[in-house]
């Protein structure tokens, strides 16, 4: 089915839509129903029903987002952390061990450092871009290797060939969380990753409307992350899916627009006096964009950058923006502007953000589908 369509676009309009369209429906209606006939279904997984993940709207989405990663399968979950937690309960058990990247999101970083340790599964943080480092922290019960296309908010990417090409030879499963990447940017299990992991949330929805996640992989481990998710119960409601469904049919155009917009910006602001330092994999100054460069189709919609004057010049700037708005969250069409350091890492010390590559004077951007040179035009005026 999917190999009648070809190109990214294209696959995201049509791959996994109902075939023959149901009573001729150019978009596939939302299936409002929590519960279906008996239809003689031998196992409880088959049985149909709204939590259990198989109405028409969620089919449709896996075979949609299975065809643009170049995957066999994937599903879609209730919410990105729906999507973390189940996929590393599917693949870690009690009395095992991970290897993660040292700067996660920060529910993933909860998760593995305060809700994990209660059930036995153990984790190190290793640097994704010093594969050296990384044979130290193996231990004999190591099971996984977990990463993320781009961290948060350093923008940085790490040696994701080497984190596979080490994980198979220690026999590790490999996931990656893929949300600031998109699939438009990078299809992970082409590179060897097992599973792939989204938040729908961002940009696969688009519109800063809905939560959703996907785990995307071989049928065998979406079969085993479906199975889990059916028991934890983190399944997406159907309006949702229909709202997943349509946001993704314009994911090429926004992202694509989105990468060109932030290469511009990053420009800009690097060439910016009151600009200290920009995180930008595209910029040659970043000492990302070799890796980056040879491993995505676009170097995405997020950036970062460190203005002088401290936090007080971050803050002044952010109440200085006109068109961006002011929120955390990020991969809708309105760009958005946050303070990590008040924000997202305002649980650390000063000094424990400096260590993370995260000063109290960065500021993190998620460039939206405004015009680019109308963006710039209110940075600099936010900056004067
Ligand atoms: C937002 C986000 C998540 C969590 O997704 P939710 O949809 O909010 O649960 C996970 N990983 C990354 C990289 C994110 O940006």
């Amino acid at each position: 089915m999917s190999e009648r369509f070809k190109a990214m676009e294209t696959k995201l309009v049509h791959a996994g839509e109902p075939e023959p369209r149901l009573a001729g429906a150019v978009v596939a209606p939302i299936f409002q129903t929590a519960n279906y006939e008996f239809a003689g279904e031998a196992s409880y997984h088959d049985i149909r029903y709204m939590r259990l993940n198989n109405s028409p709207n969620h089919i449709a989405l896996g075979r949609k987002l299975a065809a643009v990663e170049g995957a066999e399968a994937a599903v879609v979950t209730g919410s990105g952390m729906a999507a973390i937690s189940t996929a590393l309960l599917t693949v870690l058990g009690g009395g095992d061990h991970l290897l993660v990247q040292d700067s996660l999101y920060g529910g993933t970083n909860s998760l593995l450092t305060v809700d994990f340790p209660a059930l036995g599964i153990e984790h190190d943080f290793v640097d994704a871009a010093e594969p050296d480092s990384w044979r130290a922290r193996l231990r004999p019960n190591t099971r996984a290797f977990y990463v993320e296309t781009i961290t948060n908010p350093t923008i940085r990417v790490g040696d994701l060939q080497a984190v596979v090409s080490f994980a198979r030879e220690h026999g590790l499963t490999k996931l990656i969380d893929n949300t600031f990447a998109s699939p438009v940017n990078l299809r992970p299990i082409e590179h060897g990753f097992d599973l792939s992991l989204h938040s729908c949330t961002k940009y696969l929805n688009g519109h800063s409307d809905i939560v959703a996640g996907a785990v995307v992989g071989s049928s065998e481990l979406v079969g085993r992350v479906t199975n889990k998710l059916d028991h934890l119960g983190g399944c997406l409601d159907t309006h949702a899916c229909f709202l997943l469904n349509r946001g993704m049919k314009t994911l090429a155009l926004r992202v694509r627009r989105q990468n060109e917009s932030a290469l511009k910006l990053a420009r800009f602001l690097e060439g910016h006096r009151r600009v200290e330092r920009v995180n930008y994999p595209g910029l040659a100054s970043s000492t990302s964009h070799e890796r980056a460069a040879r491993l995505l189709d676009g170097f995405g919609g997020m950036l970062s950058f460190e203005l002088s004057g401290g936090v007080q010049a971050a803050e002044r700037f952010q109440k200085r923006v006109r068109i961006a708005v002011v929120a955390a969250s990020l991969g809708g069409p309105e760009t958005l502007v946050t303070i990590p350091a008040t924000t997202s890492h305002a649980g650390l010390s000063p000094a424990e953000r400096e260590r993370a590559g995260v000063p109290d004077s960065l500021v993190r951007i998620s460039v939206g589908i405004e015009d680019a040179d109308e963006l710039i035009e209110d940075f600099r005026q936010a900056m004067e």
